[in-house]
């Protein structure tokens, strides 16, 4: 396992060069991918109809939205749930042919009205980390929404009650950043709720620690550097900018694993 993990953060053999090769077939499974080749994670924020003064890394465009997506449908890829991303990383089960992950963090209501629309027409699942102090509050999730992703198949997962440095919490305060919005969100959706997406990407061992002593089964981070002592719990995620031209954002999905400087720095 450990070996595993390791090619896992350190393997160069990702690329998929050919993004038309495998069409768009989706029930051919690609049995004879090695498991230490990494997924990507793609994370969006805000995806609005116009950039205005947002960070492009934290916002997109819905019109470049719409157009990475086709992009993403049209060379080949295929989503996957959380669920499926475990079961390869830690049992190496099959995966549909050029795999990828879409998750969307902050719980905004343009997730729903745009993003799982949108996904939809390609057949594609996301992952929702949902903030649970925002729902049914303008502009967020309603409980309603949440639950329509659940029963499509999308998967629900926590992303704190109200998005605090978890690198900072003391023992008491997991209860109401972890323990209580996880169970909020099993109510709403009625799923296990059994993934997590650190705030501000940070993460420390004692967060890690917190996370394994409530089951929690991976966490997610936003761009640094795995830690190959807890890689399920620090997974990568390629943080998607409005300015990248589509081969740009080939090009990221190609090699943002493997670069050796940090894409996003993490508040200390
Ligand atoms: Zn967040």
């Amino acid at each position: 396992m450990l070996i595993r993990f390791f090619f896992f953060v350190f393997s160069l053999g990702f690329c998929q060069c050919d993004p038309h090769k495998n069409g768009n077939n989706k029930n051919h499974f690609a049995r004879d991918r090695s498991p230490e080749q990494e997924i990507p994670v793609l994370c969006y924020h805000n995806i609005k109809s116009e950039l205005d003064h947002h960070a492009p890394e934290l916002t997109v465009t819905d019109s470049v939205f719409r157009i990475q997506i086709k992009m993403l449908a049209d060379s080949g890829y295929h989503t996957v749930t959380a669920d499926e991303l475990y079961n390869y990383l830690t049992r190496g089960s099959a995966l549909p042919s050029k795999p990828i992950m879409l998750s969307f963090d902050d719980s905004h209501e343009e997730h729903f009205s745009i993003a799982d629309k949108e996904m939809k027409k390609y057949g594609f699942k996301g992952v929702f980390f949902v903030e649970t102090i925002v729902i049914n509050k303008p502009n967020y999730l309603t409980s309603q929404e949440i639950k329509t992703l659940a029963d499509e198949g999308n998967t629900i997962a926590c992303h704190t009650y109200d998005h605090p440095l978890v690198t900072r919490l003391k023992d008491d305060e997991w209860l109401k950043e972890l323990d209580e919005p996880r169970k909020l969100l099993e109510k709403i959706s009625g799923k296990v709720v059994d993934y997590f997406a650190y705030p501000y990407g940070a993460w420390n061992e004692q967060a890690i620690e917190e996370l394994k002593k409530r089951g929690i089964k991976a966490a997610f981070q936003l761009s640094e550097l795995q830690d190959p002592r807890d890689p399920l719990f620090t997974i990568r995620r390629i943080m998607v900018s409005d300015k990248w031209p589509m081969t740009k954002l080939n090009q990221e999905i190609h090699s943002a694993f493997n670069k050796k400087f940090l894409a996003y720095s993490r508040p200390k």
